[in-house]
């Protein structure tokens, strides 16, 4: 890990906002449960036609939000510190979670093809066009 305290500030506000769309998806995932609760208990009686009306809600939410992570995002590898994006199935597939810097995800390197908890950092306009579709 490499001990960079130059880019704080940088990493508060990232961890500040993902903690803000971390409620923020909480919230919706409440209201939307709730709202199918309230259908469920009124019309019963086609409670399946709900229950793939909030799956196919939900299926969409994530995949409307892995697409925008893997705009917004990219990952800087611990050993070259070479940026990258990842593609789309890999983005909704590979480990990940949270640490104090922001986020990490297991991946592969392009550069280095070292695997390694890479960390993830808010994308910036002049790497925003580099887009390796990486399969694992
Ligand atoms: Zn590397």
């Amino acid at each position: 890990m490499l001990k960079n305290k130059k880019s704080k500030n940088g990493s508060s506000t990232i961890k500040t906002n993902q903690i803000k769309i971390f409620l923020g998806l909480i919230s919706y995932f409440i209201i939307l449960i709730g709202v199918f609760i309230i259908l469920l208990w009124l019309f019963s009686d086609i409670w399946l036609v709900w229950l793939v009306i909030l799956m196919g809600i939900i299926v969409f939410s994530i995949i409307l939000l892995v697409n925008w992570h893997r705009q917004n995002f990219t990952y800087k590898c611990e050993f070259c510190e070479y940026e990258f994006r990842i593609s789309f199935l890999l983005d909704l597939l590979s480990p990940h979670g949270p640490n104090r810097k922001g986020g990490w995800k297991y991946l592969k390197c392009p550069k280095c093809n070292k695997r390694s908890k890479v960390a993830v950092i808010k994308n910036s306009t002049n790497i925003s066009r580099i887009d390796h579709n990486l399969t694992g």
